[in-house]
């Protein structure tokens, strides 16, 4: 009879490898030495690991016993962003930082890996792939590479978690449907014709088409699309002119677009072509229009999230999964319910008497790693629920 798993053990393991990865971070699609860190990991359980989408890693558990295959990805890489917290194990990397815990997602793969390696459960069936997925930081991202690869082929369901100190430590985050939203980006450039500031009358002001954009393009979200449809447009950069007293010639506005339907997506799209066109006939100038899709809306198969409910509920103790609002996050897992049905869920990590509080992507993003092992118990209770 195989001795239980000691999770104790588990963690600790985990959070070392969190720490080497937080201190050696990388950016997307330059993830080489982490990639090397996993297939070393992976070669001391007797796992094979083979590249996978340039800088990823895939292996296979085989339990040996007939079932689904099962697809577990973590991401790998880590953002260009200075670490400013004064950690034992802050990162070693100028400007490079694992601010989004993407460091505790491969951690809770391999910790998974060790379990699944040396200790396997009983009542586990089929094959568990593992997904060290690059580059989700880098629209287009590393999910469509992973996919194009053919590997995922056969994959019966593909699953997918996230750290987040939105939710508090224990806790696990579930939402049939729409979870995350589709993110798309735009860049205007308006042309108009420069001189002197004193002479307008004599100039076309692209910096007047540039205001009128900014505020008609929020027509879009509070008069043309179903107040109960949510959608997101944000401003990111408005950039014109070189001096006090001249009006240039030119100005470059960038944002983004966030939404929770695809069929929303696509009406958001067309109104904004639509005001962009107007607006500019309207001040004499033109506008360059470059409107960029980025991830898809993160959906996620209902009865699949039913499995995760029951299943975590039952291992990690009743009401330990709640069902939480969709985000306005964008996630590239999303592509992969095109591959296969998918979901993916939230793993809390907030732990206030610790100072764990801060959002994703802020240099002082920390969690507590008490989280990771519950991210492997997760897992673990989902691959053996019937
Ligand atoms: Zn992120
Ligand atoms: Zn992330």
């Amino acid at each position: 009879m195989k001795e239980l798993t000691n999770f104790k053990a588990i963690n600790d393991y985990c959070s070392s490898v969190r720490r080497y990865l937080h201190q050696h971070p990388e950016l997307s699609f330059h993830e080489d030495q982490t990639a090397a860190f996993i297939c070393g990991e992976l070669k001391k359980l007797g796992i094979d690991g083979t590249s996978v989408a340039d800088t990823g890693v895939y292996a296979v558990f085989d339990s040996g016993i007939p079932g689904p295959t099962v697809v577990i990805r973590a991401d790998i890489d880590a953002l260009p962003l200075q670490e400013e917290a004064d950690l034992p194990y802050a990162s070693k990397v100028p400007g490079v930082m694992h601010a989004c815990g993407h460091d505790g997602h491969v951690a809770i793969l391999l910790g998974l890996g060790k379990i699944l390696a040396e200790n396997p459960p009983q009542k586990l069936k089929g094959k568990v792939g593992l997904l060290f997925q690059p580059a989700e930081e880098c629209p287009p991202g590393g999910a469509v590479k992973v996919i194009a690869s053919g590997i995922l082929d056969g994959a019966d369901y593909i699953l997918g978690s996230h750290l987040t100190n939105r939710l508090p430590l224990g806790q696990v985050g579930i939402r049939p449907g729409s979870l995350m939203a589709a993110v798309d980006c735009f860049k205007i450039e308006i042309t108009g014709k420069g001189g002197h500031g004193s002479s307008p009358h004599l100039c076309i002001d692209p910096i007047i088409t540039g205001a009128h954009l900014v505020n008609a393009w929020q027509t879009i979200v509070s008069r043309r699309i179903d107040p109960l449809q949510p959608v997101v447009l944000s401003t990111g950069t408005f950039h014109a002119g070189t001096n006090f007293n001249i009006i240039p010639a030119g100005a470059t506005i960038t944002g983004s677009v966030r939404c929770l339907s695809e069929t929303i997506r696509a009406e958001v799209e067309s109104e904004f072509r639509q005001i962009t066109e107007t607006v500019c006939r309207a001040d004499k100038t033109s506008a360059r229009i470059d409107y960029t899709p980025g991830y898809p809306v993160l959906h996620c198969e209902p009865d699949l999230v039913q499995k995760i409910r029951k299943a975590v509920d039952a291992s990690l103790g009743a009401n330990t999964v709640i069902q939480m609002p969709p985000v306005m996050l964008s996630e590239d897992f999303a592509y992969y319910g095109q591959a296969a049905p998918s979901a993916f869920f939230f793993i809390g990590a907030r732990n206030e008497a610790k100072g764990f509080i801060q959002e994703n992507h802020h240099p002082r993003f920390d969690f507590d790693e008490e989280a990771l092992v519950v991210g492997v118990k997760a897992y673990l209770a989902i691959l053996q629920a019937e």
